[in-house]
């Protein structure tokens, strides 16, 4: 999981919408879409649109990190798991599991999942 940048970043151009997405919510600055490969009735993603390759090399804008949490929180308004609950998620580096270097939130809801993570 090399980060290349933006110009080739497939999340960077999903909210170039150079390539085609399940849009959910679109922001100023944060772009929500339906993952390609569900783990659950409900999973987006929800990324910045300037490129930052992980949490843990996204920088310290706190506005931007804070607008991620708030469109999740919106994303599962709108997806109708405000009483049922759902967990967002956020995989960092190798041993996190990430595979798309570019920064993303899982929300994921529409049934229980369990604890501890696999
Ligand atoms: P992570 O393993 O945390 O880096 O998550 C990357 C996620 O991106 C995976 O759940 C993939 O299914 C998803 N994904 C990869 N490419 C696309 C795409 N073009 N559109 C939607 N989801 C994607």
């Amino acid at each position: 999981m090399e980060d290349q940048g933006a110009e080739g970043c497939i999340f960077c151009r999903i909210a170039r919408g150079e390539i085609p997405a399940d849009l959910v919510y679109e922001g100023a600055d944060v772009v929500a879409f339906r993952d390609l490969n569900p783990q659950g009735p409900a999973h987006v993603l929800v990324i910045p649109r300037r490129h930052l390759p992980s949490l843990h090399e996204g920088g310290d804008d706190s506005a931007l990190l804070g607008a991620l949490l708030l469109a999740a929180r919106e994303v599962a308004e709108r997806e109708g798991l405000g009483a049922s609950g759902y967990r967002v998620v956020i995989n960092n580096g190798p041993d996190g599991g990430q595979t798309v270097p570019h920064l993303h939130l899982h929300v994921l809801g529409g049934r229980p999942f369990g604890w501890p993570p696999g």
